[in-house]
Formats: structure tokens, C-alpha cells, sequence
């Protein structure tokens, strides 16, 4: 038996359900259940049906029985955040009622034109930083989303000193998330600069992912995230969103990712093909070589318990 630590360890695999699990997929999930395994601790498995138009009917029962084929199985029964909007609400009310949280009237379209007469645009990627437009009051226009105050020292009207009594206490330097990830090293992002106010609630009605992760990870007692590297990018937003609702925050660790033949992450949405599990012990090895485990063993509890013994030896401290 891999060693156990005293402390209380709450892990999850949180699948979208846009798919079956692909390779990529499975090795976060093995990864995931090796950190609680080597930690004594509980794994849990939250599927992640809040992006409705993008999920695929059935494919959580797909994910379910990859997993089991592979010997990974919950401790509980799935959460699916479906089911959670009022938690989600929950969150989103406490923080409009902390000062944190505004709605806004945007469209994609109004982010243009403000971002062009302000003539300096920032961009993340293809998408443009949200310039802060509606942070002051939405201009008698109707709400279509709400955002997380990244900043208030950007706004061009001073914040309103009587709601800021109110808020939670300024937390992170310069609006610069600074945490230690158990795989990458220490991290930082300037939330305000590189992402800027983000969206907690969709102009469409849906949730967003960083406000569901966040409140369910919270809410499932969640103590050590492990997951794809392609993900490391929420952190910082998410220990925004977590001070934010005055919730303790997990710890990180993030794995490496597969990249398919044509130098892209493996995903769902470019096709990535279903791992094949009717072998489990091909596909633990598989998921293993991604983390950089290779092992003999010749069944799956054996590869598994074997499997957790290395993880142990490289990512879980030793009592002193
Ligand atoms: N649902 C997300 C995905 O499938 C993962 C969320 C997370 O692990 O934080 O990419």
C-alpha cells in the first residue's frame, strides 16, 4: 500500500462530456487518481455538462466506463454540474453582494469598437482583453453577462469606497496571482493585464467554466487539483474566483499533454480518437508512458499499485 499522509486529500477528474476520453484525457485522469491513491486520499469525478451545446449526449456514460475498464473508480457517485445551477447562482450573488462582480451589456461586437477607439487593444490569444466598459454601470443598457472585477485600479471613476468596506481584503499583489504548482514550479500571472475582467456568467445564459470549477471544487472539499498542463492557464483566475468567495484554495499540479500528429493537444474537438479500453493494461501503459511511468506489471491492480509507488516516490513529501 502506497504511503498515506493524516492530512485530509480530496481529488477529482473533472471530464466535459464532449466525447470519450482520448489519450490525452485518460492520462489526466490516471494522474488525477494516482495523487489521491499515493495520498491515501478520496478521488472523485465531477462531469462537466455546464457547456451544454457542446456536450455529447451519452458521453458521460462512455467516460464512466473507460474509467472503470481501467480500474480508475470514484468514491462517490458523479456530480454533474447540470444539476448545480443554484450553487452557481449561490457564488455569483455573493459576489455582486461583495462588490467583486458587475454585469455587463457588451457584445463581442461593442468589445471591438470600444477596444478601436481606444486605439490599445490587448489581445490573448485571437480573443480581446475585455477593456472594462460596463465596470462603472452599465449606461441604462440591459445586463447580458456578469464578470469578476479583476481590478478596480484601472476604472476611470474612483470604486465606491462604501462597497469596497465590504469587499474581501485585497489579496494579490498588482493583480498578480503568485502559487506554487507541484509539477511546473512557481507561476504567476497578471490577471488584470493578460485576461483582465473575465466573464462568470455567459451573455447566453451558461455558466462559465472558471465560476462552476471554482464553486464546485469548493463545494466537493476539494483540496489537490492534478489535470492537463493545457488548463495550468485557469489557476491564477481560478485563486482569484477562490479568494474572491473567501474559499481555501487547492493545491496544483499540473501533467504533461498529448500532442497529436499534427503538433496540436489531443482534443475532443479536433477529433481526437477514443481510447480504447477493452485492454486496460494497454491503455494504463499507454496513459503511464505520458507520465513518464514504465512499469512490468502484468495486471492492472498490480500496474496501478505500482504505478502510485512511483508517483509517490516523485510528487508526495515524505513525513519528516
Ligand atoms: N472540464 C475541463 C476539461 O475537460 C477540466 C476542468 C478541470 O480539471 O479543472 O477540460
Amino acid at each position: 500500500m502506497p504511503e498515506t499522509s493524516a492530512a485530509r486529500y480530496v481529488g477529482r477528474f473533472a471530464p466535459s462530456p464532449t466525447g470519450p476520453l482520448h489519450a490525452g484525457s485518460l492520462a489526466a485522469a490516471l494522474a488525477s487518481w494516482l495523487d489521491a491513491r499515493a495520498h491515501g486520499g478520496q478521488w472523485l469525478l465531477r462531469i462537466e455538462d455546464v457547456d451544454t451545446p457542446r456536450c455529447v449526449p451519452g458521453a458521460d456514460r462512455i467516460i464512466i466506463r473507460q474509467l472503470a475498464d481501467c480500474g480508475l473508480l470514484p468514491q462517490e457517485a458523479p456530480l454533474y454540474q447540470s444539476q448545480r445551477a443554484a450553487h452557481y447562482q449561490a457564488a455569483l450573488d455573493q459576489l455582486v453582494g461583495h462588490g467583486r462582480a458587475y454585469p455587463c451589456a457588451c457584445s463581442r461586437q461593442d468589445i471591438e469598437v470600444a477596444v478601436q477607439i481606444a486605439g490599445h487593444g490587448r489581445t490573448r490569444g485571437s480573443e480581446l482583453i475585455y477593456p472594462g466598459t460596463c465596470r462603472c454601470g452599465l449606461a441604462g443598457k440591459p445586463a447580458r453577462s456578469w464578470r469578476l472585477r479583476v481590478s478596480e485600479f484601472i476604472s476611470n471613476k474612483p470604486f465606491d469606497h462604501e462597497k469596497r468596506a465590504q469587499a474581501a481584503p485585497d489579496f494579490i499583489s498588482n493583480n498578480t496571482v503568485t502559487w506554487t504548482d507541484r509539477a511546473l514550479g512557481e507561476q504567476s500571472q497578471n490577471v488584470h493585464a493578460d485576461v483582465g475582467d473575465f466573464v462568470l456568467k455567459r451573455a447566453d445564459g451558461l455558466w462559465a467554466y472558471q465560476l462552476a470549477v471554482v464553486a464546485d471544487d469548493a463545494a466537493q472539499g476539494v483540496t489537490h487539483i492534478v489535470r492537463g498542463a493545457d488548463l495550468a492557464d485557469n489557476s491564477a483566475r481560478q485563486i482569484l474566483l477562490q479568494r474572491a468567495l473567501r474559499v481555501p484554495q487547492p493545491h496544483y499540479l499540473h501533467t504533461p499533454v498529448v500532442n497529436g500528429e499534427d503538433g496540436k493537444k489531443l482534443s475532443k474537438q479536433n477529433g481526437a480518437a477514443a481510447v480504447d479500453t477493452s485492454e486496460p493494461l494497454l491503455a494504463l501503459q499507454d496513459a503511464g508512458t505520458v507520465l513518464g511511468i514504465h512499469l512490468c506489471e502484468k495486471g492492472t491492480s498490480s500496474w496501478l499499485a505500482a504505478a502510485a509507488a512511483v508517483w509517490a516516490a516523485r510528487y508526495v513529501p515524505r513525513p519528516a
